[in-house]
C-alpha cells in the first residue's frame, strides 16, 4: 500500500469493459486494481466445459469491425485465438409461418427468398425512393423500419433479427442508439439500402468466436493485471481527489481514481449516497433477462447454419437458437436456445424441465426431428442486455455529466450493449482517467516548483 492507498486506481467491476479499462491504464504504467465481486473475472463473457465440450454461457461471437476488441485482444495477448466463424455458419435461418428459410445476410439478397412475401419484397425496392425523416427526435426501431419499410417487414423480419441482438421490444428500442449505423445511411444516403450498399463495399471482416471460449479474457486478465475477486463492492464515498470502497462484509478500499464497471443498476446502488442524481439515471436503464439453454440432440435434423430467430409474432418460445456445433466448426448436434427477452420475461425464469419442454414443442411447431433431445446446460440471466431504449443518448449524455472525476463509468450499455461497446467504454474511462491523472501531476509539480 502506497500513501495509504490499495492501488492509484481501482476498477469496479471484470467484465469486458472493467478489463479493458484495466489493460489500457496497466499498458500506461499506472497502478491499477481490478475488485470484482464474483471469482471468475469476464462478466457475462464466460464459457463453460460440459463433458468436455466448450460452451459459451453469454456472447457466442463478436463482429470484426469492433476495433476496440482487437486492442483489448492484443493487450490480453489473445489476438491470435480469434478465429473467423466456420463457412457454414453464413447461412442464417428465419421463422415465417413455423418454416425455416435459409437468408443470407446482405438486405438485397431478401428479395429471393421465401421468406417474404411479394408486398414486402416491393417495399425493399421501394425503400431507395423514401423521403428521409426531417425530424431529429428519438424515434424507435419500430417506427424507422415501419416508416421506411412498411409494418409487415417490421413485424415478421426486423423483429426477428433484434430479437437476436437486444432481446427488446421494437418500440421501445431508440433507433438513433440501438442502430446508429442503420440511421445514419437514411442521414446521410438518404436510404438503408443504398447505405448498405456503400458500406457493403468497404468490406467488414466478418464474425469471430475466441478458441477456447470467452473465459479466456478473464483468465488472461487474471494472469496480467492486479486483481481481487470475490470481493463487492456496496458503496463508493467519494473525497478531495481520493475514492473510498467499502467492500461487503469486507475492508475499505481507497484509491485515487475508481472507475466503475458494472452493470447500470450495480453502479447506480453503490453512487446512491455520493452522487443521487448519477445513481437516479443509472436506475434508468433497463436490462431484459434471458436463459441461455444449451441443448444436444444427436438425431436433430436442423440443417447446419450459424442459427434461427423467429420474431414474436411467430409464437415460439424461444427467440432464437444458434447453432452451437456449425459456429465453432465441430459439426456436433449442439444448440444454445434464448429464451425471454421484452416479449416473454417469465420464461427466463422457468425450471430446467419446462425449458425443455418449450423447446421441444418449437421443434415440434417447425417440423424438426429432436429425438433424444436432452439439456446440457442452463444459463439464467434477471439483467442480461441492457436496453438502447427511447431517450437512451440523453441518458448517457446525463451519466457522463455527472459521472466527474475522481470517478469514471464503463460498461457495455453506454453503448449498444455488444462485446465491442463494453471494451469501446472502457478504454474511454482509462483514457478520462488518465487525463485527470497527468492534470494533478501537472498542478502538484507547479505547486512544488512554487513552494521552492
Ligand atoms: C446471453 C447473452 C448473449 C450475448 N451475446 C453476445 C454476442 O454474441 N456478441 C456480443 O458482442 N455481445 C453479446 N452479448 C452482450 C455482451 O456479453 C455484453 O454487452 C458485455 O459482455 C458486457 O460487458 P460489461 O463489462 O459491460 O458488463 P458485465 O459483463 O455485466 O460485467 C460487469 C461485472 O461487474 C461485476 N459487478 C457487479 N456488481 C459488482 C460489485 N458491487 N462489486 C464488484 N463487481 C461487481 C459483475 O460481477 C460483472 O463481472 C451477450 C450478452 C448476453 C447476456
Amino acid at each position: 500500500m502506497v500513501n495509504g492507498l490499495d492501488a492509484e486506481v481501482i476498477v469496479v467491476g471484470g467484465g469486458v469493459a472493467g478489463i479493458a479499462a484495466a489493460a489500457a491504464l496497466a499498458e500506461r504504467g499506472v497502478d491499477t486494481l481490478i475488485v470484482e465481486a464474483d471469482d471468475e473475472l469476464g462478466g457475462k463473457a464466460k464459457s463453460v466445459a460440459i463433458d468436455g465440450t466448450l460452451l459459451e454461457r453469454g456472447p457466442n461471437s463478436f463482429h470484426g469491425r469492433h476495433d476496440a476488441m482487437w486492442r483489448l485482444l492484443g493487450l490480453l495477448g489473445l489476438a491470435d485465438d480469434a478465429v473467423p466463424l466456420a463457412a457454414v455458419a453464413n447461412k442464417r435461418f428465419l421463422v415465417r409461418d413455423a418454416t425455416l428459410h435459409a437468408i443470407a445476410q446482405h438486405p438485397l439478397s431478401l428479395l429471393t427468398t421465401e421468406a417474404l412475401t411479394w408486398g414486402e419484397r416491393a417495399a425493399i425496392v421501394r425503400e431507395p425512393f423514401v423521403a428521409p425523416r426531417v425530424a431529429s427526435d428519438d424515434e424507435s426501431v419500430a417506427e424507422f423500419f415501419t416508416r421506411r419499410f412498411g409494418h409487415s417487414l417490421t413485424e415478421h423480419v426486423v423483429a426477428a433479427a433484434l430479437s437476436g441482438v437486444f432481446a427488446g421490444d421494437l418500440a421501445a428500442l431508440s433507433m438513433a442508439s440501438a442502430l446508429p449505423a442503420l440511421a445514419q445511411w437514411e442521414r446521410v444516403y438518404g436510404s438503408v439500402i443504398r447505405g448498405a450498399m456503400k458500406s457493403g463495399k468497404n468490406g467488414k471482416r466478418g464474425v469471430f468466436r475466441l478458441r477456447g471460449g470467452f473465459s479466456q479474457i478473464g483468465a488472461r486478465a487474471k494472469e496480467r493485471l492486479r486483481t481481487r475477486t470475490g470481493l463487492a463492492v456496496a458503496a463508493v464515498e467519494v473525497g478531495q481527489d481520493r475514492v473510498e470502497l467499502a467492500v461487503s462484509d469486507g475492508p475499505i478500499l481507497r484509491c485515487r481514481r475508481a472507475i466503475i464497471a458494472t452493470e447500470a443498476h450495480h453502479a447506480a446502488a453503490m453512487l446512491r449516497s455520493a452522487r443521487p442524481e448519477l445513481a437516479t439515471v443509472l436506475d434508468e436503464i433497463i436490462y431484459e433477462p434471458i436463459a441461455v439453454v444449451h441443448w444436444r440432440a444427436p438425431r436433430c435434423d436442423l440443417p447446419a447454419g450459424f442459427g434461427l430467430l423467429a420474431a414474436p409474432c411467430e409464437k415460439l418460445f424461444a427467440m432464437g437458437t444458434v447453432f452451437t456445433g456449425d459456429l465453432m466448426g465441430t459439426g456436433d448436434k449442439l444448440y444454445a436456445s434464448f429464451v425471454g427477452g421484452a416479449h416473454a420475461r417469465d420464461r427466463a425464469a422457468l425450471a430446467d424441465t419446462a425449458l425443455l419442454a418449450g423447446i421441444r414443442s418449437d421443434m415440434n411447431a417447425l417440423g424438426v426431428a429432436a429425438p433424444d433431445l436432452s439439456l446440457a446446460h442452463v444459463e439464467r440471466y434477471t439483467h442480461a442486455v441492457a436496453q438502447p431504449a427511447l431517450g437512451h443518448a440523453d441518458r448517457v449524455r446525463a451519466i457522463r455529466a455527472a459521472a466527474l472525476p475522481p470517478l469514471a463509468l464503463a460498461g457495455s450499455y453506454l453503448g449498444a450493449a455488444s462485446l465491442g461497446a463494453a471494451a469501446v467504454s472502457g478504454f474511454a474511462a482509462a483514457q478520462a482517467v488518465l487525463a485527470g491523472l497527468h492534470a494533478c501531476a501537472a498542478s502538484d509539480a507547479v505547486g512544488e516548483v512554487a513552494r521552492g
